[in-house]
């Protein structure tokens, strides 16, 4: 379905009450829209399930995608059937139904299927660098990128329980924050640039309880580049 048809059923919907959001916040977003969203299929993994190791085992990548990833889909799936959420993209599904009880289940498996998209496409074999305009910004915000770095390692080891630690833009400034559960920066109109997942799957395999060991083994992973190209969006 192309992005036109997409916008027309959301509209209608919005028309009929079925998602109370504006159709013009849509439009913003549908042009800054970071990641490849899709309730209906899982995007596949940028690498090979082993690409990872040492930092995180296949094993890990494996039981985590596979399991945990893709169970969100499956549930939003079912949740969404038949609604006039059934063909939406994920940012408009969360947006629609963050903090509204009566919607919790279809915000939850929304989010973690978005962060869990965007937490693969986070991490690369290799590592890579920031753009000259994302590191002017990351000067700019937080003097240098060790410091951001030393910044995201905190929040993610520092975050109590089950969530993710983000780098993301507000559209004037970096921003590094933790969230719980599935949260996400999205709600709070923010376009995330990178994201670590810290629930416990994530590392469970691999360290056992020792979050930071994971931490500090993933920083040199992380794709800057990117998070370059969504800094550009
Ligand atoms: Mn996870």
């Amino acid at each position: 379905m192309d992005t036109t048809n997409r916008r027309d059923i959301l509209r209608a919907a919005v028309a009929t009450g079925g998602i109370a959001l504006a159709a013009g916040a849509v439009s913003a977003r549908a042009a800054a829209r970071p990641v490849t969203q899709s309730p209906q299929a899982q995007p596949a993994l940028p690498y090979a399930q082993d690409a990872l190791a040492p930092a995180i085992s296949a094993r890990t990548v494996d039981f985590h995608y596979n399991k945990h990833h893709k169970g969100y889909f499956t549930n939003l799936a079912k949740l969404v059937a038949g609604t006039a959420w059934a063909q939406s993209p994920l940012e408009d599904i969360i947006l629609a139904t963050a903090n509204k009880p009566e919607s919790r289940a279809i915000f939850n498996n929304a989010a973690q299927a978005y962060n869990h998209n965007l937490y693969w496409q986070s991490l690369t074999p290799k590592g890579s660098a920031p753009s000259d305009a994302l590191m002017a910004a990351i000067t700019r915000d937080f003097g240098a990128r060790a410091a951001l770095e030393a910044e995201l390692a905190k929040a993610a080891t520092g975050q109590f329980g089950s969530g993710w630690a983000w780098l993301a833009t507000d559209g004037t400034k970096l921003k590094v924050i933790a969230t719980s559960n599935a949260g996400t920066p999205l709600t709070d109109g923010m376009t995330p640039l990178l994201v670590i997942d810290v629930w416990e799957h994530a590392y469970y395999l691999d360290e056992q309880n020792r979050r930071a060991d994971y931490v500090s083994a993933i920083m040199p992973l992380l794709d800057w580049a990117g998070a370059s190209q969504r800094f550009a969006a």
